[in-house]
């Protein structure tokens, strides 16, 4: 690369001189033609303008000389007789006219040839070459020719006499100095020294004393001009000729080195010849000069142009290398970008097609998912259409085993029945609870619960089992396991009661059932527990060990009908364990036992004592309102806890459940409980719920009744204000335990929520109009340190209100049957009066007609309690805490 580089340059810098000697010599050869032309131009020039020249200075000249004859003329004829006189006279009149005429001489010549002058008489007349006698006109001639004085001549016949001598005078004449008469010629040398004019007599002496310009050396123009060289067409004998005749003409020679061009003229009325000379070496020299600076200048700016085109050449070159490498960098980028090109087009294709594979995959999946939907809604429409009859089943058999009517051997029916019934439904549970696991909706709490009262429920439910089995049962807890942990209890529990289920299931009469408990480690606030379930049953084959987890999957479809089973327990027992990030394994040894040990992490719990324990729920204290569209579900569900001791009431619709409740409120004695169903016509359970919050707070348990899957409309019904969901068909257990749920998170909270007044100091105004009560009432009031008013009947209690200012009383104990005006008017007149805390102030009815209508009507005017007679004070104390402000 680098060799061709240089190689590119010396070519460009040979090319570039090569160029450059072109140009100069092109230049000097075309100035040098430009040279001779000019002068050839000028020497035409020249020649043209000599003869017009030499032509003009002649005629000056010529003119100058007949001016002077007629200056002679003038003068002779200005002369006068007195002039003549005497010497004397005709001295004084040459004086004047000498001085007159600019003369150097005026002069008279007699017949004898004596020269009278204005200074005196001379007889040198053959200085001045005239023949005196026989003049006839004007002459010219030169005297003094040979020497450097010449003067000019003028003269003229005359025919005068002098009187006082009688001399004839034949001539006058009057002489000029040279200089002054060739002044206005110009005869000198030139500013310019290149051309110069004279005046030479026919043999070629110089009137001027100066010879070609003061260049030649002989004093003699024609003797001079026989040593130049001539140019072509001109000869020496030509102007020698010319001369001697007086003829005009040109002639153009070298002289001493010099080129001279000497135009001829002769001067009219003498034998002079003008002569007009142009040094032509002298512009010739200029002309070179210019046109050497002509040369000079074109050289330099040949030069110049030459390195201007050199330096374009170099930037060309550079550009054009510079282009090239651009080129060849394009080319390769080209050829990268084709390459890049053809991966990303088979990137594209393969991209496509993988596209078009996760098209059909996510095709698949959407259908896949579509038909999940299908089964999880087909499974919740299923579960809800098979719950339904069998609420009314379960209901109507449980009714009819209990009633003492009912003969022994309907009962064995029945029960058998009731069996059936209770088998379909954990079936139906089950299938719930696979499509909850499958559809990822179901949840694991995370709650504090007790452990010991887990294991003790299980191992009631089983122990209870094998018994009934004839089989032995042992429960043993190892190491150190805690009373409380937090984790998901109801679900723990649902694994253990399957898994001991089954072992029940599958262990023959006279075997063993055990479960132990271990916690084989703890760290960071966790505690790793381990469950043991062996047995001595059937055990299961090493080939369908691998498919015991698997959802429907049975060792021997017989199963099925021996033991009613669905395959499904497993299945979800191993979900439910993973949920907890914990391992279930099995080892089992056919017609020997299996054990199957489940590990699980939960979180440990701060507490530790089982005395904190909220208050136990005692069945009979507990009273329960039902609320279902369906009389038997009604009818039922009463049934199931009233088996347990649990009084309960029944409501056909939310409307009616919500009046009934809001009457329990008004009297103080609100239900524990009430168990609503979901799916009722007009008013559904979770806006009754909603209702329900409204009026009477969170001071009852809401549990919705549902055949349906609820996890759905979750959020909304525990933004209602549900507690808890339990399962249709009832079963009074399940209750029990959600409503233990639900009551131990209220409890804390219900504490929190109400901050209870202080009654010390308070007053209060009582209107009764019995005197014994009213006795009764001020005597309790005072002993819970109380002030009270009393009045006899409404009106006077209204007038008391009214005369006293707002907020003097904290509360109204009103009496509802009173004379003048009764309790309920006047408490409708105290909640319309005027004044600051009438809408505000509670009052209380006090009635011993405790029928429902009565509350009704004191809630319509505005009542905030509706206590029965006889007062239970500790319920009064309660109602006036919650009602005065604090
Ligand atoms: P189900 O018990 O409802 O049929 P499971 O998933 O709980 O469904 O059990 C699946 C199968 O595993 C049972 O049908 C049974 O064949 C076998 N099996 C489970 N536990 C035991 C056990 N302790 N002893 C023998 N076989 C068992």
């Amino acid at each position: 690369m680098d060799t061709k580089r240089r190689k590119t340059l010396a070519v460009a810098f040979v090319g570039g001189i090569i160029v450059m000697m072109i140009l100069v010599v092109g230049t000097i050869f075309m100035g040098q033609r430009a040279r001779n032309n000019t002068e050839q131009a000028v020497r035409s020039v020249s020649l043209l303008y000599l003869d017009e020249l030499a032509g003009r200075r002649e005629q000056v000249v010529s003119k100058n000389l007949s001016n002077r004859i007629t200056d002679l003329d003038t003068a002779l004829q200005l002369m006068t007789e007195e002039d003549l006189q005497d010497k004397t006279h005709m001295e004084a009149y040459q004086t004047q006219m000498k001085r007159l005429f600019k003369l150097k001489k005026f002069a008279f010549v007699d017949e004898s040839g004596l020269i009278y002058t204005s200074t005196g008489m001379q007889n040198d007349i053959d200085q001045y070459g005239f023949d005196y006698n026989s003049i006839s006109g004007p002459e010219i001639s030169i005297k003094n020719l040979d020497t450097a004085e010449k003067t000019v001549i003028i003269a003229m016949p005359t025919d005068q006499t002098l009187l006082s001598t009688q001399k004839r005078l034949v001539m006058a004449f009057m002489e000029i100095d040279m200089n002054e008469m060739l002044s206005g010629v110009s005869m000198g040398n030139q500013d310019n020294k290149t051309t110069f004019s004279n005046i030479y007599t026919k043999t070629g002496i110089a009137l001027s004393n100066t010879v070609l310009g003061g260049l030649a050396m002989e004093d003699n123009l024609l003797e001079a001009l026989g040593h130049a060289v001539y140019e072509k067409g001109y000869s020496y004998d030509q102007v020698k000729n010319d001369f001697a005749e007086g003829r005009k003409g040109v002639v153009s020679f070298v002289y001493e080195g010099i080129q001279e061009t000497l135009s001829y003229v002769p001067v009219e009325g003498t034998d002079w010849m003008l002569t007009y000379l142009i040094r032509e070496s002298v512009i010739t020299n200029q002309i070179g000069a210019i046109s050497e600076d002509i040369i000079n200048s074109s050289i330099l700016q040949s030069a110049l142009t030459v390195i201007a085109l050199l330096s374009i050449f170099l930037i060309l070159f550079a550009q054009t290398k510079r282009n090239t490498q651009l080129q060849i960098d394009m080319e390769k980028a080209d050829a990268a970008n084709q390459a890049k090109q053809e991966e990303l087009e088979e990137k594209t294709r393969l991209q496509e097609q993988l596209m078009e594979q996760q098209q059909i995959l996510s095709d698949a999946l959407d259908a896949a998912e579509q038909a999940n939907k299908a089964k999880t809604a087909f499974l919740s429409s299923m579960s809800h259409e098979i719950r339904t009859p069998m609420n009314a089943i379960i209901g109507l058999d449980n009714i009819a085993m209990n009633d003492p009517e009912t003969p022994e051997k309907i009962k064995g029916y029945l029960g058998k029945i009731g069996s059936s019934a209770e088998h379909l439904l954990n079936l139906i549970n089950d299938i719930l609870d696979m499509s909850r696991i499958e559809s990822g909706h179901m949840v694991l709490r995370n709650e504090e619960f007790s452990f010991s009262k887990l294991l003790e429920a299980i191992n009631t439910l089983i122990s209870g089992q094998c018994a009934d089995k004839g089989l032995e049962y042992h429960c043993h807890i190892q190491g150190q396991v805690d009373d409380y942990y937090i984790g998901d209890n109801m679900k723990l529990r649902q694994v253990l009661i399957n898994i001991l289920g089954n072992a029940v299931k599958f262990t023959p009469q006279g075997g063993r059932v055990a479960l132990e408990v271990d916690r084989i480690a703890e760290l960071e606030n966790h505690s790793t527990l381990q469950f043991r379930i062996s047995d001595t049953g059937i055990g299961i084959s090493k080939e369908f060990l691998p498919k015991l987890f698997d959802s429907f999957s049975q060792e021997d479809s017989s199963t099925t009908s021996k033991y009613g089973s669905s395959g499904l327990g497993l299945a979800i027992t191993k979900h439910i364990v993973e949920m907890m990030n914990g391992t279930i394994e099995v080892e089992s040894e056919k017609d020997k036992g299996s054990v199957f040990t489940v590990t699980v992490t939960l979180m440990n719990s701060s507490r530790c004592d089982q005395e904190e324990e909220i208050e136990e729920i005692h069945p009979s204290d507990l009273s329960v309102l039902v609320v279902d569209d369906d009389p038997i579900a009604c009818e039922h569900a009463k049934l199931v806890l009233e088996n347990v001791g649990i009084s309960a009431e029944t409501a056909a619709s939310g409307q009616e459940a919500i009046h009934m409740a809001q009457l329990r409120h008004v009297r103080r004695d609100p239900y524990n409980l009430i168990l609503v169903d979901w799916k009722m016509p007009e008013m559904d359970g979770v806006e009754t719920t909603r209702r329900l919050r409204e009026i009477i707070g969170r001071e009852s348990a809401i549990i919705i009744l549902t055949a349906y899957r609820w996890d759905d409309v979750l959020d909304e019904a525990l933004a209602a204000g549900v507690d808890s969901f339990v399962a249709k068909p009832l079963f009074a257990g399940a209750v029990l335990e959600e409503f233990r749920e639900a009551w131990k998170k209220k409890a804390p909270a219900a504490k929190n929520a109400s901050i209870e007044a202080d009654l010390t100091g308070r007053r209060v105004l009582l209107a009764e109009d019995v005197q014994v009560n009213a006795e009764i009432m001020l005597m309790l009031l005072d002993s819970w340190q109380m002030k009270a008013d009393l009045a006899h009947d409404g009106a006077e209690a209204l007038k008391l209100y009214q005369d006293h200012p707002a907020g003097y009383y904290d509360a109204i104990l009103m009496d509802m049957r009173m004379p003048v005006m009764d309790g309920l008017e006047a408490s409708r007149q105290i909640h319309a009066s005027q004044k600051e805390d009438a809408a505000g102030i509670p009052i209380i009815a006090l009635t011993a007609n405790a029928f429902d209508e009565d509350v009704q009507r004191s809630m319509q005017a505005g009542l905030n309690a509706h206590l029965s007679k006889p007062i239970q004070p500790e319920l009064l104390s309660k109602t006036l805490k919650s009602l005065i402000k604090a």
